[in-house]
């Protein structure tokens, strides 16, 4: 049972010392109840202390890692249920399945296309995290696919077969890495159990209702299994969502620990139509599965998909910034136009596309915005004409053109006297609103 704030602070030294970092005992032990400190931050809890205090220290959804050649796909750690009401920590694994019936140099080319796939979105480079491996007959047939992949690309695993005798093949085969094991159900546990135990892998269990999944975590755990991955047995989206949705409320707001384990999801198997997958996969990134294996790898839909855990998993107090400073587009020389934006990511990147795009070169001036937008900066006094004159100051940037020229974004036409205040000597230009206006922009420039 998870412990209250004042239980906790009772099993603290309540010497007030500060060494955790908090002021009182009082304080850390309020932390700790919200899930917001770690135990390890105070040196002088006893052991007898912290045996008491593990259990309600831990965090409601655990963390379960899979990995191979130290790439790691990691999923729980998280306490809210909803991304805004403080972060969301560990995105959602995208994994590709093959199948062992399938000839091995097919199983070798879908995985090497679909490891190679590397997409940059906002200065992060995205791609898919593993593959998953399904067993259709016997143990050498698994162990060879399971091999072939590895071949291939060494990346984190999810092996699935039903009978344990075939997943003990597939596990050797897998020797030196981590992986999910999928297959284990109320009747077939204990085989599982026993390999996940021998193999140090993390195992899912499958039942069709909350109850079944509590029953089944709790007896796996008995058996010695601490990474447990909840497979609820339901393939439509209905009961996808409400089944998920209830076994992380559960394990949030009540704190029962039996259903506190990442969740994996099989969007292929909800339907044959590739649109539908895509919305089962969505939904899954976006309700809470911690994994999702998908059956067919295709550009189109890996890219959304990636994008939307992106999303989904960037902090919403953090927003994705870029380094401020001056950067050259299509190689500028001295009579190029200079620009100023902020150094939120996505607004960077809609400038700095726009203009590479369009062929002209230019210099784009990224002022530290503190990670806003153009006008949620200007609205919150991070981007006004003094941090303006101090980017354009601080980077020497008169020594490269031949003419004193800023053009400002047009959401922020407002700043221009106060900029040439702050600029003495300097002509301060509105260019247009949006980004997409920009190419056209510079044409004139470029032209005048
Ligand atoms: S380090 Fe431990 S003893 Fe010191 S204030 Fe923090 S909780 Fe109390």
């Amino acid at each position: 049972m998870a412990l209250s704030g004042i239980q906790i602070y009772k099993l603290l030294p309540q010497t007030n010392c500060k060494d955790c970092g908090f002021p009182t005992c009082l304080a850390f032990a309020m932390k700790l109840a919200a899930k917001q400190a770690d135990l390890d931050k105070c040196p002088h809890v006893s052991d007898e202390a912290r045996e008491q205090l593990a259990e309600s220290a831990a965090p409601p959804v655990r963390l379960v890692t899979i990995s191979a050649d130290g790439r790691e796909a990691k999923s729980g750690n998280e306490l809210v249920l909803f991304r805004h009401e403080k972060t969301f920590y560990n995105p959602t694994g995208i994994f590709i399945r093959v199948y062992d019936d399938e000839p091995t140099e097919t199983i070798k080319s879908k995985v090497e296309e679909a490891a190679a796939y590397k997409v940059e979105y906002v200065g992060m480079e995205l791609g898919i995290d593993g593959f998953a491996v399904e067993a259709t007959a016997d143990g050498e047939t698994f162990a060879a696919a399971v091999r072939a992949v590895l071949g291939v690309a060494q990346l984190p695993l999810i092996l699935i077969a039903r009978d344990p005798e075939v997943m003990a093949k597939g596990l050797e085969a897998a020797e030196g890495t981590r992986p999910l094991i999928v297959g284990a159900d109320a009747e077939s546990w204990q085989g599982f159990a026993e390999l996940a135990k021998k193999h140090g892998s993390a195992m899912t269990i499958t039942a069709g209702s909350l109850k079944g999944m509590s029953e089944l975590a709790d007896q796996v755990k008995e058996a010695g299994v601490e990474d447990i991955v909840l497979d609820p047995a339901v393939r439509d989206l209905r009961s996808s969502l409400a089944l998920n949705t209830l076994t992380r409320r559960m394990a949030l707001k009540k704190n029962h620990r039996s259903l506190g384990y990442p969740i994996v999801s099989f969007p292929g198997e909800f339907s044959d139509d590739e649109g539908m997958v895509v919305i089962a996969a969505t939904q899954a990134i976006t309700k809470y599965a911690g994994f999702v294996v998908l059956d067919r790898f295709s550009p189109a839909t890996i890219y959304p998909l990636l994008v939307l855990r992106t999303n989904i998993y960037t902090d919403p107090q953090k927003p994705i910034q870029v380094q401020p400073g001056l950067y050259e587009i299509n190689d500028p020389g001295p009579d190029a136009p200079l620009m100023v934006t902020t150094n939120f990511s996505i607004t960077y990147f809609s400038v700095a596309n726009e203009v590479d795009g369009s062929g002209i070169p230019g210099w784009l001036l990224v002022a530290d915005a503190e990670g806003m937008s153009v006008l949620t900066a200007w609205a919150a006094g991070k981007f006004d004409a003094e941090r303006i004159g101090k980017a354009v100051k601080s980077g020497n940037i008169a020594d490269k053109l031949s003419h004193r020229k800023l053009i400002l974004p047009g959401h922020v036409s407002v700043l221009m006297g106060e900029v040439e205040e702050e600029l003495p000597g300097w002509q301060i230009l509105v260019g247009p609103r949006e980004a997409v206006d920009l190419p056209a922009y510079l044409k004139l420039w470029s032209s005048s």
